[in-house]
């Protein structure tokens, strides 16, 4: 096993199972949070802040996913201040009912507001250490990376682990999402960081070899389209199954055809399949029949020709991906969701109870309880 890089004696690092993201703690003057986990966890994150640092002065977060976001709400309730990226402190103020992805991903979301809007190159005061902002859009549009310059140190969010680089939703965000990521990439590689800190998995023990890898895989996401949309949806919905501890065979083809994220990327894939009773064909099996007809990937308009926009053909495929996870009846969340939806290469992913389903971040959802663990990284065993 490859020695754990060195982090400095006032960072803490806590390397969490699914469906929580990594959490940095960070000592000092101005006690500072880096990303607060799952909102089923939000006391023991809370608790596990507390017990290091006593008062939190401040909450930053890389982006508003709910599996970053989800102490955040607590967390300003005992008084700490929350900071996030710009366009998603706007849309939060808003009240966007986009906000946190949370209703189109279905990941419940406890309200919360941002304090501090964070742009590109500003300097923050987080524990003793100065960090600069570096926007690194692409897995969202405000997603962002910390960097110390002086211990060289990268907090990256979920722009790349060691095995792996956050998906892009084309559908949301535009296909240029995925150029975009990749372009964020290149800019953090050009930091030559001793250390990145990624949301899911360890600490890369080769930062170049792991820039290299996300360089390659953001590539991809790039020169496969269909292949990139396939991707988010097995991580979209892998991560339905762990927060819902699975979910009955029977009610899986129900809950994908109600999902927002299913029928766009069914109209991505342009599987959508419309009988046209005017031409009296079906435009997918044509295509099928003839793929160099085939346009490259774009985004298409609904069919409007007096055929309904189905998205049969996405649940059927995702039902292929799932006849792995399928144990007596359910689909199972948990470790099997994880590896199956590359949420991880291998190693342990947390369970949590069923969730409530959440409309909307103005709401809190119903908080479930579930089984923790991960790794705590700090000066104690890991300084040289
Ligand atoms: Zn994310």
């Amino acid at each position: 096993m490859s020695p754990q890089p060195s982090l400095p004696s006032w960072a803490t690092w806590w390397q969490r199972p699914f469906p929580d993201a990594n959490t940095l703690l960070l000592h000092g003057q101005q006690p500072a949070l880096v990303d607060t986990g799952f909102v089923g966890h939000a006391e023991e994150t809370a608790a596990w802040a507390r017990a290091h640092v006593g008062e939190l002065g401040l909450v930053v977060n890389t982006h508003w996913h709910s599996d970053h976001v989800g102490g955040n709400a607590l967390l300003q309730e005992q008084g700490a201040t929350v900071a996030a990226g710009a366009p998603e402190a706007e849309a939060i103020g808003r009240r966007d009912p986009g906000c946190c992805a949370a209703e189109y991903l279905d990941q419940p979301v406890a309200a919360y507001t941002v304090d501090v809007p964070l742009d590109d190159g500003q300097v923050l005061r987080l524990g003793d250490a100065e960090w600069e902002v570096v926007r690194t859009p692409g897995h969202t549009p405000g997603h962002l990376a910390l960097w110390q310059p002086e211990e060289r140190l990268l907090v990256a969010g979920d722009a790349l682990s060691d095995y792996d680089v956050g998906w892009v939703n084309l559908a949301v965000d535009g296909l240029e999402a995925a150029t975009t990521a990749l372009a964020s990439l290149e800019r953090m590689a050009d930091l030559a960081p001793r250390v990145i800190l990624p949301s899911h998995g360890p600490i890369p023990a080769d930062p170049g070899a792991a820039f290299a890898a996300a360089l390659r895989r953001a590539q991809r996401l790039v020169d496969d389209p269909d292949g990139t949309v396939w991707y988010g949806a097995r991580r979209i919905f892998a991560f339905a199954l762990m927060i819902r501890d699975g979910i009955p065979t029977d009610d899986v083809e129900p809950y994908l055809h109600a999902r927002a994220w299913v029928t766009d990327a069914a109209q991505l894939l342009d599987l959508t399949r419309v009988p046209c009773h005017r031409a009296g064909h079906d435009h997918a099996r044509q295509r099928r029949r003839h793929p160099a007809r085939r346009p490259p990937l774009r985004r298409r308009r609904p069919h409007t020709c007096g055929g309904r926009v189905t998205a049969r053909a996405v649940p059927a495929r995702m039902a292929g991906f799932g006849a792995a996870l399928t144990r007596g009846g359910t689909w199972t969340g948990g470790p099997a969701a994880a590896r199956s939806g590359s949420l991880v290469r291998s190693g342990r992913a947390g369970r949590c109870q069923p969730t409530s389903r959440r409309p909307d971040s103005s709401a809190p959802p119903v908080r479930p309880s579930g089984r923790t663990g991960g790794v705590v990284v700090q000066a104690s065993t890991t300084t040289t």
